[in-house]
């Protein structure tokens, strides 16, 4: 089997699908592996490191490409690159299946095979490739350095000769992967940390990072599916939220928020009214702006100023800490590998294995996934 590792060609993008620790299991296991020139420099892994761990390094972008029977990616390949690939190719990577499922079209004509590393369910067997919380941990602790690092105040309680420092206040909303390791990063700053999520099971996570968790009467409503992830709420329910974020929020120095519903747009938790109750000086960093934002005054990839409140909305946080965020990508993309390799280190597709199964997009020129194929019906649908 020979996999390809091209050099990521998104604006910002500093991460690596792949480092050389995880190139030497793969040739271990009797895989080709070719990497484009200069893919992982800017994660700290030269040339001559993949060269070390058993890669061939090349910098004939266009045949490392033809010659690929899968291709590992950070994101989706542009249309150029997707257009060398040979028919029946495998495509592994985030591949925003259901935020952006049109840009798959190109994929489906071309009768690839594609692995979107957002759907690897998140069970037991499958958290070694759960690249989504790789991220996430990522994020979640960059976005509450950004947030200190901004504050015009520092975050922990000091006691000085000069008197008493009051810590920072931080309020974090949506405390799922990111938002337990922002929770988790501003308490270690010294902090005093509330948050408030719609899972309950949530509060639990909160309250063992030492944070407060805020609870809200949503009426007895379902707030999960079946999957543990939250669900779209009523207005009124996420009415009720807002208010009590309102009242937390005047006064809050920090506002970290990282609510998602998987394939829906962000929920609007900070209202301009919120915003508007902050004292200056505050910061609120908006981690939800890929799908719209969780503050109604963010304005995602930018940082606004309303009335001395700053207000970031970083879209490619984990690129900011390549190394780590490109070693944990990697050893998540060869935990699944693992899957695809037979014992002749020949690539096999079994969709019935429960983690192959789900995270299959495409196969052999047809959508596989139902949420999918739904989110492309909708795509094909709005002109
Ligand atoms: P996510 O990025 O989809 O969402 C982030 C958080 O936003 C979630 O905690 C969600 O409940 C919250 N949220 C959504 N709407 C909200 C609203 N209106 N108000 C406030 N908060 C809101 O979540 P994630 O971090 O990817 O985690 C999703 C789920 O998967 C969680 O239950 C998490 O514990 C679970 N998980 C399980 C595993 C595992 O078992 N292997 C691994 C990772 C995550």
């Amino acid at each position: 089997m020979k996999i390809a590792v091209l050099r990521e060609g998104a604006t910002g993008e500093t991460r690596a699908a792949l480092m050389p620790e995880s190139v030497r299991g793969l040739v271990a296991q009797g895989v080709e592996v070719r990497i484009e020139s200069g893919a992982g420099e800017r994660a700290s892994a030269g040339d001559q490191s993949y060269g070390e761990a058993g890669a061939i390094v090349t910098n004939d972008r266009r045949e490392l490409i033809r010659s690929a029977e899968v291709l590992l990616c950070v994101n989706r390949p542009s249309d150029d690159d997707i257009a060398v690939l040979q028919p029946g190719a495998v495509v592994i990577g985030f591949l925003r299946p259901l935020d952006d499922s049109a840009s798959l079209i190109q994929l489906l004509e071309r009768r690839l095979t594609a692995f979107a590393m957002e759907l690897i369910p998140r069970s037991t067997r499958a958290q070694t490739m759960d690249a989504l919380s790789s991220m996430a941990t990522i994020v979640g602790y960059k976005s509450a350095l950004l947030a200190a690092e901004r504050l015009p105040r520092m975050f922990p309680l000091l006691m000085t000769a000069a008197g008493t420092i009051a810590p920072a206040k931080v309020l974090v909303l949506g405390a799922g992967v990111a938002g337990l390791q922002a929770i988790a990063t501003a308490r270690r700053l010294g902090a005093v940390v509330e948050a408030y999520d719609v899972r309950g099971a949530a509060g639990e996570h909160v309250r063992s990072l030492g944070a407060k968790f805020l609870e809200v009467d949503l009426g007895g409503i379902k707030t999960e599916d079946a999957g543990g992830y939250a669900v779209e709420l009523t207005e009124e329910a996420l009415a009720r939220g807002r208010e009590l974020i309102t009242k937390h929020a005047s006064v809050s120095d920090v506002i970290i928020t990282s609510a998602q519903v998987p394939g829906r747009p962000a929920p609007l938790l900070v209202t301009e009214d919120a915003v508007e109750k902050m004292k200056p000086g505050s910061v609120i960093v908006d981690l939800a702006g890929s799908t719209g934002g969780n503050c109604a005054a963010s304005s995602p990839g930018e940082t606004v100023d309303r009335n001395g409140v700053v207000i970031m909305s970083p879209l490619n946080l984990a690129a900011t800490l390549p190394v780590h965020a490109s070693q944990l990508y990697s050893r998540n993309i060869a935990a699944f590998l693992k899957l695809l390799i037979d014992d002749n280190g020949e690539l096999k597709i079994d969709l019935n294995d429960d983690v192959v199964g789900p995270t299959c997009v495409l196969h052999n020129g047809e959508v596989v996934n139902q949420r999918v194929a739904a989110a492309l019906e909708t795509a094909a649908r709005v002109p």
